[in-house]
């Protein structure tokens, strides 16, 4: 059986309700899924309502965007039940801290000839992670850019004309509130990583001896003999090898749950390797 360990839905920048991501991880087959929006549990009631009825396992999770030694990583964390707890109470934080940098964003804009405002932005949001797509999808809906990626490729990106950083966890804080948590994490999307002087290897050993868990080798970006290069890279690191399609729904349109582009499969064996993890 097969898994998808890197899901969006609308609690965050995905477009899917968390309970009709759900339905349509179980609808193909797999045997468990984990929900992992940006900064956010807010989706996990639902989608484990859903995961009861459609007989499917869900995994709590979330995707954090951290800074290592001024290297920047997605890091996600597994296990994370959406109730009080170590971690569960810096993400409150950190959504405030979305919240200031949209507020620049959008100053930004309008100081470039952008008009649009923060209750534009609101309006394309439907969860508590908000962020630079849904300021893209409101320029969108003004008739300002023509989609998603225009708005990025122009003015959101990073480093763009529109672009403020905003608030991070370090790496192996991350990893140790997620420990705390009793959770577990794995590094997202890895080859997404400009280690600048470093090596991706130094990071991996790094963040590994901080007590991370796991690397994302079968991701849906990522061509097949990759996927098998970073699984092994994760075995001989002593690291498990995740998975997932990062699907976004129409935020993304040509990934699909489960196959990512069509070619990938994640083996459900992975999961009982991160269970194995937890302290
Ligand atoms: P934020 O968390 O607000 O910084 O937004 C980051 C999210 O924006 C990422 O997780 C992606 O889903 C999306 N994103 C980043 N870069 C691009 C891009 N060039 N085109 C479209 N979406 C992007
Ligand atoms: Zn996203
Ligand atoms: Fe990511
Ligand atoms: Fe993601």
């Amino acid at each position: 059986m097969a898994v998808d360990l890197h899901l969006h839905s609308n609690a965050s920048d995905g477009t899917d309700p968390p309970e009709l991501v759900v339905e349509k991880a179980a609808a193909i087959g797999l045997s468990a899924i984990a929900l992992t929006d940006h900064d956010t549990l807010s989706g996990i009631h639902d989608a484990r309502e859903a995961a009861h009825t459609f007989g499917i396992e869900l995994i709590p999770g979330v995707e954090l965007s951290v800074d290592h030694n001024g290297i920047k990583i997605h890091m996600l964390a597994y296990f994370i039940e959406p109730v009080p707890g170590p971690l569960q109470d810096r993400l409150e934080e950190l959504r405030a801290g979305r919240s200031v940098r949209n507020d620049l964003i959008i100053e930004r804009l309008n100081d470039l000839g952008y008009r649009i405002t923060m209750d534009d932005v609101l309006r394309q949001s439907s969860g508590d992670a908000v962020g630079r797509p849904h300021i893209a999808d409101a320029l969108v809906a003004a008739g300002l850019m023509a989609n998603r990626a225009q708005a990025f490729h122009e003015l959101l990106r990073d480093g763009g004309p529109a672009y403020f950083e905003r608030d991070r966890l370090t790496a192996t804080n991350a990893i140790e509130l997620a420990a705390a948590s009793n959770g577990v994490t794995s590094i997202a999307h890895p080859l997404t990583i400009d280690p600048g002087d470093a090596t991706l290897l130094d990071v991996f050993r790094e963040l590994k001896a901080a007590g991370l868990a796991g690397i994302e080798a079968y991701y849906s970006e990522y061509a097949p003999h990759i996927r098998s290069q970073l699984a092994e890279t994760a075995a001989e690191l002593g690291l498990v090898a995740t998975g997932g399609s990062d699907y976004h729904g129409a935020g993304k349109p040509h990934l699909s749950i489960g196959t990512g582009r069509g070619d990938l499969v994640v083996p459900d064996s992975v999961l009982e390797e991160l269970r194995a993890r937890r302290g």
